[in-house]
């Protein structure tokens, strides 16, 4: 058990509204977006322990499975699988979410929705609400429930809570980490969590098919003209040929940004014909949010996603010219 505490963010209104709302009701119905990775599913189950801990009925429904490697997880086992949420419930609460559509789960708009997330650009869809852009994860909100509900950290809320942010914050790789982060680690740490142990079961429990497919898609990466963008790009067949799932892709459009002089990479996923999941990611003050946004998706200045149709090459060429101007834009300082 921790021997210090962390002071929540005292000072948000919505917080406060938030902690009242979930003491004053009994049943919870917990969801986080479709296709969860670390931060989804670690908020989400953090915060059904704490809840938990204090005697209230909690479920979580999801539009998909987590992840294979967080499969071990505690919880994650239970968390129903589901197209629609049905049943009695007092309140849904929806993290890492700028909109309901991104749960992917009809049904949430009959109850009433507490909206928590970190994404720029949510929508406050909730009937309450509390957005904070500077957390480096949903989890780091969470903490401060947690802790604004006077509940311990179990060794199940605090693998979660560690769980969100490690993953969210690319291994401690991207903005928005604060001395703050490391302080809600060191609680968790002392709460139990062995880094190590829970590094190895996310990042090194992976299957052969996806480490090939790895290879296949790496061998077939692109890079643009200038030198500074890398374009990576999968399709049905080739997930086939390796022996992988397009699941098994997650984390791959990370490697390229290994190399100094990439600075952005985009990702094409092709889910059927002329349609494309593309993914984004950008270092430093290159803001490819922004661009995702104008394709009708969303995420943060680093990392970023969307769904767009079109011939791949038509796609492909337009991206490139997108991420080209915010690469230039910030070497120019606007
Ligand atoms: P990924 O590339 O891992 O799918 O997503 C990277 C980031 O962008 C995540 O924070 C995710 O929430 C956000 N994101 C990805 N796709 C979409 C989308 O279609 N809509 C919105 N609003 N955000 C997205
Ligand atoms: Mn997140």
């Amino acid at each position: 058990m921790a021997t210090t505490t962390l002071s929540p963010r005292a000072s948000s209104p919505d917080l406060a509204r938030i902690v009242e709302a979930l003491r004053a009701r009994q049943r919870f119905v917990l969801s986080s977006h479709s296709r969860p990775d670390g931060d989804a599913i670690g908020s989400q189950l953090a915060l059904l322990y704490a809840l938990r801990a204090l005697g209230k009925e909690a479920v979580a429904v999801n539009a998909d499975a987590a992840p294979p490697p967080l499969q071990a997880f505690p919880g994650v086992g239970d968390i129903v699988i589901a197209p629609k949420v049905e049943g009695e419930f007092d309140a849904a609460i929806i993290m890492e979410c700028g909109d309901l559509l991104r749960t992917g789960v009809a049904g949430f708009e009959q109850y009433f929705v507490i909206n928590i997330d970190h994404h720029p650009g949510n929508s406050g869809f909730g009937q309450l609400n509390w957005f904070d852009s500077s957390a480096a994860a949903c989890a780091e909100m969470v903490y401060d429930i947690v802790r604004a509900l006077g509940v311990p950290l179990s060794r199940e809320i605090a693998t979660h809570l560690y769980l969100g942010i490690l993953t969210d914050t690319g291994s401690f790789h991207y903005s928005g980490i604060s001395p703050r982060t490391f302080d809600i680690c060191r609680e968790c740490l002392e709460a139990g969590v062995d880094p190590v142990q829970l590094a190895r079961n996310v990042y090194d429990s992976n299957s052969m098919g996806r480490l090939k497919l790895f290879g296949a898609v790496l061998s077939a990466m692109q890079i643009d003209p200038t030198g500074r963008i890398a374009i990576v790009y999968v399709d049905h067949e080739m997930a086939r040929e390796a022996g992988g799932t397009y699941e098994d892709t997650e984390g791959l459009i990370n490697l390229p940004l290994t190399v100094k002089e990439i600075q952005a990479v985009i990702f094409f996923k092709q889910v059927e014909a002329d349609e494309y999941r593309i993914s984004l990611r950008s270092k430093g003050d290159i803001d490819i949010g922004v661009i995702a946004k104008e394709f009708g998706g969303g995420g943060h200045k680093n990392a970023s996603g969307c769904t767009a149709i079109g011939p791949i090459d038509a796609l492909q060429k337009r991206f490139i010219e997108k991420i080209e101007g915010a690469i230039d834009g910030r070497a120019a300082g606007r």
